[in-house]
């Protein structure tokens, strides 16, 4: 595979609610998941804004039930919909913040930031997502991290797609591909097991994050990765058992407690946050205890679930994850006996019910789990990027051929879907076809363009539309020809030509009209960059403030010292308490308003005198 990227690429798994970022580090000939911060390898996907600052991470996820109407998660769950999309519709009911139509009926999430109110698009949370992931790799790499393999669902529809490459433009990272999920799991999968990769295996990956599930089935054979089917449900996953549980329990308080909570965000907040934890807890435990103190209107809530009982509320969706189990075999016209590997990816493959079903419709098959769920799709985004750039020699030479998840074509006449790619068509590809014109003197063409599986064009997803037009006086059924394009990472271009008069006239889609325009982008990444001076300042100011209150803190206990006192000229001493006073009246303040530059100057002539006493 041609290198082509300068500098070092990282991997990121952008998931709905945690994101991992990995490396590929040639010295150790290995891919390295990077701890954040706090030393944990996946972060929250969660972004929050409060009077004073902007948090990401797991800042904004602990501070959550405390501000739920400014702390944004889930933006994957937007990203590349439409506001009347009725999962939108449907999350929104759920979500403690708001979200507004925007123009084009684009999703729109409204807080307050700074005492002012913002409308920010799914794109730019995930953007604040993507940089912190970035600031991670930069922190552990120490040199700046400018490219990046980002993963999606394999699922992921074309404006989905899209609007992730423009999140990563926001973020000031060069997308170098974006890859499916459970595809980036099977390369983790076949770099573990490489040494039996060596007569062809077929590998099942299972992936059941926190709102999206994927399967694909994959073959590997030396060093060839190629997809051979995938299918999944982009909205999907462990937020939906969240969701169904906390369901349960509002009835449950409403039974017995007499009181609704449906409306109350921070009650609801709360709520899920223990149903969460629950549920994890369920997948080792057979009961476990969900207690909220003081949930609603200062009323305790105190109960308990079964596994059982999770099972019960959850089993439709369940049974949903093994329909699409069986769809993606039929696709890839494989017999359920020939799967060498059962890979579980996503936290919610833990849960054993789920765990059972599979376990059952392979015949009793042992599933792999020697590959942690949480990182294998980061390892493989990895991976995928040190593939694509410069400079590392010891990578081994892997060719990974995708597949395009859903059909694409357009609307011919009496409103049929015309495929000209197919499902699960490898990708990139490219494919041209002859059409002929319907009418007599036909002078244009509407090529209106859809993806999806019905028969019917407006059943299907329209992706976007475009005109061709100049068509010379003819009578009916003149030819003209539309080809389809999609590149590596999935990513549709659609042109079309008539050029049998030499003539050509050839118009290609390269927005929808849910994606970013370039102004659009442009301006995103002017405000994020201002978003990331903001955060810098603040934390300059933190960091000032806590100097200050510490140094206070010293100079009075030195002060409090007899011997200290009587060495002190009274000049010197009326001083020193001057400038105490001064710094605690700055602390006490607590004014947004003070300049950095006071607080520091104030520090440095504490710090001064500080030393000045230590040394007396
Ligand atoms: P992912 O998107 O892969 O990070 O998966 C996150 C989802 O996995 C969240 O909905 C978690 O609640 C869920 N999850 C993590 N650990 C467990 C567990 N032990 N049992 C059930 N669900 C889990």
């Amino acid at each position: 595979m041609a290198k082509r990227y300068e500098g070092r690429g990282v991997g990121i798994d952008l998931g709905t609610t945690y994101s991992c970022v990995a490396v590929w580090v040639d010295e150790h000939n290995r891919v390295e998941i990077i701890h954040n911060d706090l030393g944990n390898k996946t972060t929250p996907s969660f972004v929050a804004f409060t009077d004073e600052q902007r948090l990401i991470g797991d800042a904004a996820k602990n501070q959550a039930a405390a501000n739920p109407e400014n702390t944004v998660f889930d933006a994957k769950r937007l990203i590349g919909r439409k506001f009347s999309d009725s999962v939108v519709q449907k999350d929104i009911m759920l979500w403690p913040f708001k979200v507004t139509a925007g123009v084009n009926d684009k999703p729109m999430i409204v807080v307050k930031y700074k005492g002012q109110e913002k409308h920010l698009c799914a794109e730019e949370i995930s953007s604040m997502v993507l940089t912190k992931m970035r600031e991670i790799a930069e922190e552990y790499l120490e040199s700046p991290v400018k490219n990046a393999v980002i993963t999606v669902p394999a699922y992921f529809n074309d404006s989905q797609r899209k609007a992730t490459v423009d999140a990563g433009a926001i973020a000031g990272l060069n997308v170098m591909r974006i890859i499916n999920e459970p595809t980036a799991a099977a390369i983790a999968y076949g770099l573990d097991k490489r040494t039996n990769c060596s007569r062809e295996r077929n590998i099942f990956v299972f992936d059941l994050g926190g709102g999206t599930f994927d399967v694909s089935l994959i073959t590997i054979k030396d060093k060839f990765f190629q997809v051979k089917a995938t299918a999944g449900n982009s909205h999907l996953g462990g937020e939906d058992f969240d969701n169904r549980m906390v369901d349960y329990f509002v009835q449950e308080f409403k039974r017995k407690k007499k009181e609704d909570i449906i409306g109350n965000s921070k009650a609801l907040r709360r709520l899920r946050t223990a149903c969460e934890r629950a549920k994890r807890a369920l997948s080792f435990v057979y009961t476990t205890a969900v207690e909220v103190d003081a949930l609603f209107q200062a009323i305790d809530f105190s109960s308990s679930i079964t596994r059982a009982k999770f099972e019960e509320i959850n089993m439709d969706l369940f049974n949903e994850c093994m329909e699409t189990v069986e769809r993606c075999l039929v696709d890839a016209d494989m017999d359920k006996n020939n799967v060498d590997d059962i890979v579980l990816v996503g936290g919610s493959s833990r849960i054993p019910k789920v765990r059972q079903l599979l376990q059952d419709f392979f015949k009793g098959k042992d599933l792999c789990k020697s590959i942690n769920p949480d990182e294998a799709v980061a390892y493989g985004a990895a991976f995928q990027a040190a593939l694509l750039s410069e400079g590392f020699s010891n990578v081994p030479n892997l060719v990974v051929m995708d597949v395009t998840p859903l059909s694409l074509g357009w609307r011919i006449q009496n409103d049929v879907m015309d495929v000209v790619i197919p499902r699960n068509t490898s990708i990139p590809a490219k494919d041209t076809e002859t059409y002929i014109t319907v009418a007599d003197n036909q002078s244009a063409v509407l090529i209106q363009v859809y993806e999806g599986e019905r028969t019917r064009a407006s059943d299907n997803n329209l992706l976007g539309f475009f005109r061709l037009s100049g068509l010379p006086p003819a009578p009916r059924g003149y030819p003209f020809d539309v080809c389809f394009d999609i590149d590596q990472n999935g990513i549709l271009t659609v042109s079309a030509m008539e050029n049998s008069t030499g003539n050509t006239n050839e118009i290609t889609i390269t927005n929808n009209k849910e994606r970013l325009s370039n102004d659009e982008i442009k301006r995103m990444i002017r405000e994020a960059e201002d978003y990331r001076v903001e955060d810098k300042k603040f934390l300059r100011k933190a960091k000032v403030l806590n100097a200050l209150d510490d140094c206070v803190y010293k100079m009075r206990n030195a002060m409090e010292k007899k011997d200290i006192n009587s060495k002190l000229s009274s000049q010197e001493n009326k001083k020193i308490n001057a400038a105490i006073t001064m710094a605690t009246n700055l602390l006490d303040e607590n004014d947004q308003q003070i300049e950095i530059d006071v607080l520091e100057d104030q520090l440095s002539v504490l710090e001064s005198m500080y030393e000045r006493i230590m040394k007396l």
